[in-house]
């Protein structure tokens, strides 16, 4: 340490107390790195490493410390890039102006920017939270907090009993974290932490206990939000504080700033939303499609059609958590249903919402002291908006609508305040002046007049010096190094006076300043200076005033960005042809025409066909559904669950009637999911998700399982499916709700022996060979499989089709059955009547003014062969 230098010295002591971040120093106009970051950051970002001395004598190379550096004013690029790739940076800045600094500059950390607590906009996606979470876990229960500090937000459950931790798991489905601080017993659940890292490619911290004591957690939690949050804490639980005390202690010791906005605590039990687990999420591709995590192709995309990103991440969050409870699901859906009713009065609450911008977002960077002029004409701008919003709200007929209109606090006084002090174009940055808007402040406008005048008063002075000399060409110049100068080309330079002082030789000229100009431009400097300051002062002195506001900013941005996802999902509902659900505890599911919102959606040459559900508290319990590949079974069973997930976060369902017993979870098993980079086969992969249903799924559960017993050998895996049925079926061991698709048709039997279970198919039509999709949901099981047709489909050669085909007939002729039977049920259905309903249908739901004419012409040709198909002609 003798041998370094003062500032490198400074430099490893800061760096010793923030070991595990990337430490941005700051010299001048630049960021540094020293050493092992250095090298980290020049390798990550691209940089080149140069070197500097350690200490005070001239050193071999051995003794130089790599070093590179990025231009502070870029930083928030590098920074970003960092977090991306799971950093922490902490930044270094110097605390007093190194001109005015008696010997080495102080410097100390302003902040440490993390994954799950960066307010950047270029960090964040407008319509998703950032959340940063803490899991405490021990050997009896387990408390989870998150936080979106760009919100201010926080939620905090816990659990006890031995799935605890797998409960843990699921309830990051509901936010995908970016950062997760573990104490010690979280860290060593394998599960949790894999899942953390492979699933939400979050940033994993051990944070030991220390974070996590108890009376700190109390004190902290006391101070952030209040005794009366606190109280409702469980005090058998102690997890939950634990955990919320952790998030705490990480938030105050990386972000030193003032934390107090964050004061809405959200604690909920178990039994307030619908739980669901990650492979339920990712099948229903809930918000992301399975395939390309993309939203498009997603519920959401469907149902979000939010103008605002605040009411954005509202939708997104009913959707990561459908509620239970009846009342409050209909009070959601009765607000939908107000809006949907009045098409004009949504319209232009609708309107009034577009473009409003992110209020919670700004508030938050104006909290954080990160806002500059432009955020904060932002929220004037939006601050204009709430009353219109506000007023519309109050005039629809339906409580919610009414309390949230209540709820709006409409700002005018931070508004006025805003738009008093603020100019209307106000610049990027914030320490470069013209921020202010001219006559708010004596001293600024005074100052400006200065500077206005002093300037004005060089041309005249270029003039007067042209004549008094007579140099013709005399100019007077400003640049950044030598300020105001004369510039006098060399053929006149004999003929400059004695007053002139030379300043500058250019290669044509030279440059000169004299007496006066120097007095002129030192006041136009000072000016310059002094009303930059004054307008940087009176600028935080309002972001401050705002910023002791944001308790009425946030309540008020919560209102609309809920008013903004009951109008999208109103705007849904009616551009798709939705209904309102009835929504009840009686366990029976019943849907009337119901369809995919996705598939729906993305047909494009052919119509969706509508299909109805029935699955009772009894009878009809389970479906066992068949048909051959490519009929529409998963689609069906993933529509059920949709429907019901719907209805449940408080949307409007397509379908045209629908009533829907609350579920207290969806369990899904469908499709091959490839988890062999985890080095799992299909079979066991398969195996292990169903192990888990059976061994979580409650009665109030609704299962959909598609083809279990598909990953290994006929006889193994018809024998397993069975098993499963009836363990599905029965009452004293589940007895859950379940729409079981199946190739093995001879499951189709259990429907005779089995209480609660009754078959249906997809219909098809055999012409020859040839197989026609009806996509219709049909009571009955399918007495044979059409692999072969479906093979044909595809392509297959007719020599390998010719050739199944025989070995086909030699099995059934083995084993006594007749698989490829005429199937008489089919051929009693009334192609007639669907097709004709299907049309009419169809006729309902079209909307024709959003149909290109081409698109019209298409819909035409096919109802035109649709009723063909029926007439019999087909
Ligand atoms: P497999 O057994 O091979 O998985 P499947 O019976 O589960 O097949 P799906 O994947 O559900 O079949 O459906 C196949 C395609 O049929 C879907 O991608 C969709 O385009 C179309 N489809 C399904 N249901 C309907 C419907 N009700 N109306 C119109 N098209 C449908």
């Amino acid at each position: 340490m003798a041998e370094l230098t003062p500032m490198m010295k400074q430099y490893l002591e800061i760096k010793e107390q923030n070991p595990d971040s990337i430490l941005f120093f700051r010299l001048g106009d630049f960021y540094e790195m020293f050493a092992e970051d250095a090298r980290l950051a020049s390798r990550e970002l691209d940089l080149t490493l140069t070197s500097r001395d350690r200490g005070k004598r001239a050193k071999p190379e051995e003794e130089q410390i790599p070093m590179c550096g990025i231009p502070y004013h870029a930083s928030e690029s590098y920074i970003a890039r960092l977090l991306a790739k799971g950093y922490k940076v902490a930044i270094c800045e110097q605390m007093e102006d190194p001109a005015a600094a008696k010997g080495l500059v102080k410097r100390d950390i302003i902040r440490v920017v993390t994954p799950g607590t960066v307010t950047d906009a270029a960090c964040l996606d407008e319509k998703t939270g950032n959340f940063l979470c803490a899991v405490y876990a021990d050997s009896r229960s387990a408390g989870i907090a998150f936080c979106d500090i760009t919100t201010g937000r926080a939620h905090l459950t816990a659990f006890t009993g031995k799935d605890r931790v797998e409960h843990v798991v699921n309830e990051l489905g509901r936010f995908s974290p970016a950062e997760a601080v573990l104490n010690e017993g979280a860290y060593s659940e394998t599960a949790l932490v894999s899942a953390l890292r492979e699933k939400f490619r979050c940033r994993v911290e051990n944070a030991g206990e220390r974070r996590f004591l108890l009376p700190q957690a109390e004190r902290s939690i006391r101070r952030q939000f209040g005794d009366e949050a606190w109280n409702r804490l469980p005090a058998a639980v102690p997890a939950a504080a634990m955990a919320l005390g952790g998030l705490l202690s990480y938030l105050y010791e990386t972000q030193k700033t003032d934390l107090s906005y964050i004061n809405d605590l959200d604690y909920y039990e178990q039994g307030r939303f619908m739980e669901l687990d990650l492979t339920a999420r990712r099948n229903l591709e809930l918000t992301a499609t399975m395939r390309g995590r993309e939203k498009k192709g997603s519920l959401l995309w469907v149902l979000d059609r939010t103008r605002t990103p605040m009411g954005g991440r509202c939708l997104r969050s009913w959707l990561e958590r459908p509620l239970l409870n009846v009342a409050a699901i209909t009070r959601r859906n009765g607000a939908v249903a107000a809006l949907a009713d009045s098409t004009i009065d949504r319209e232009e609450l609708i309107a009034a919402l577009g473009g409003l911008g992110d209020m919670e977002r700004l508030i938050g960077r104006i909290v954080y002291g990160s806002a500059g002029g432009r955020d904060l004409s932002a929220l004037r701008s939006a601050i204009e908006r709430l009353p219109e919003i506000r007023g519309r709200l109050a005039a629809f007929p339906d409580r919610r609508l009414q309390e949230l209109s209540e709820e709006m606090d409409v700002l005018e006084d931070l508004g006025e305040r805003i738009a008093r002090t603020i100019c209307d174009e106000p610049p990027f940055s914030v320490r470069e002046g013209n921020l202010i808007r001219d006559g708010f402040h004596p001293e600024v406008d005074r100052l400006r007049h200065i500077l206005k005048s002093g300037k004005g008063v060089i041309p005249e002075m270029e003039a007067r010096e042209r004549e008094r000399t007579g140099i013709r060409n005399l100019k007077i110049k400003y640049n950044k190094v030598f300020g105001y100068t004369i510039e006098v080309s060399n053929s006149y330079k004999g003929e400059v006076p004695e007053t002139y002082i030379r300043k500058q030789t250019l290669a044509g000229a030279e440059r000169y300043i004299t007496q006066e100009l120097k007095e002129l431009e030192n006041s136009i400097l000072t000016a310059s200076d002094r009303v930059v300051a004054l307008e940087y002062e009176l600028f935080t002195e309002l972001r401050q005033e705002i910023s002791a506001a944001s308790a009425r900013v946030l309540k008020t941005a919560a209102a609309v960005a809920e008013a903004d996802a009951l109008a999208s999902l109103a705007a849904v509902a009616v551009r798709n042809g939705y209904c309102r659900p009835d929504v009840d505890e009686s366990g029976v599911i019943e849907i009337k025409e119901g369809r995919h919102p996705v598939v729906e959606r993305v047909l494009k040459d052919s119509l969706f066909v509508p299909n109805d559900t029935f699955l009772g508290e009894k009878e009809s319990r389970i479906a066992v559904i068949t048909g051959p590949n490519m009929a529409g079974k998963s689609t069906y069973m993933r529509q059920v669950a949709l429907i019901v997930l719907m209805a449940q976060m408080g949307s409007f369902v397509p379908a045209s009637r629908a009533r829907i017993g609350v579920v207290d979870r969806i369990f899904t098993r469908v499709g091959a999911s490839d988890d062999l980079a985890a080095g799992q086969s299909t079979f066991m992969v398969e195996m292990t998700e169903v192990a888990d249903i059976l061994r979580r799924a409650t009665r109030r559960s609704l299962l959909i399982l598609d083809e279990i017993g598909r990953g290994t050998s006929t006889f193994d895996g018809m024998s397993i499916a069975r098993a499963v049925l009836e363990h599905c079926a029965n009452p004293k061991t589940l007895g859950a709700k379940t729409l079981f698709a199946t190739h093995y048709h001879e499951l189709t039997e259990l429907e005779n022996s089995l209480p609660g279970t009754v078959n249906c198919n997809i219909a098809v039509k055999t012409r020859g060979e040839e197989i026609v999709f009806l996509r219709k949901i049909l009571p009955g099981g399918a007495d044979r499989s059409y692999g072969i047709e479906v093979a044909r489909l595809a392509g297959l050669p007719e020599k390998v089709l010719q050739r199944a085909r025989q070995v086909l007939e030699e099995l059934e002729r083995e084993h006594g059955v007749q698989y490829t039977a005429p199937r008489k049920e089919a051929e009693q259905v009334s192609l007639d009547a669907m097709s004709e309903g299907e049309v009419l249908d169809a006729l309902r739901r079209c909307q024709p003014d959003t149909l290109t004419p081409i698109e019209a012409m298409g819909l035409l040709y096919e109802l035109k062969r649709k009723l063909r198909q029926g007439d019999g002609h087909g």
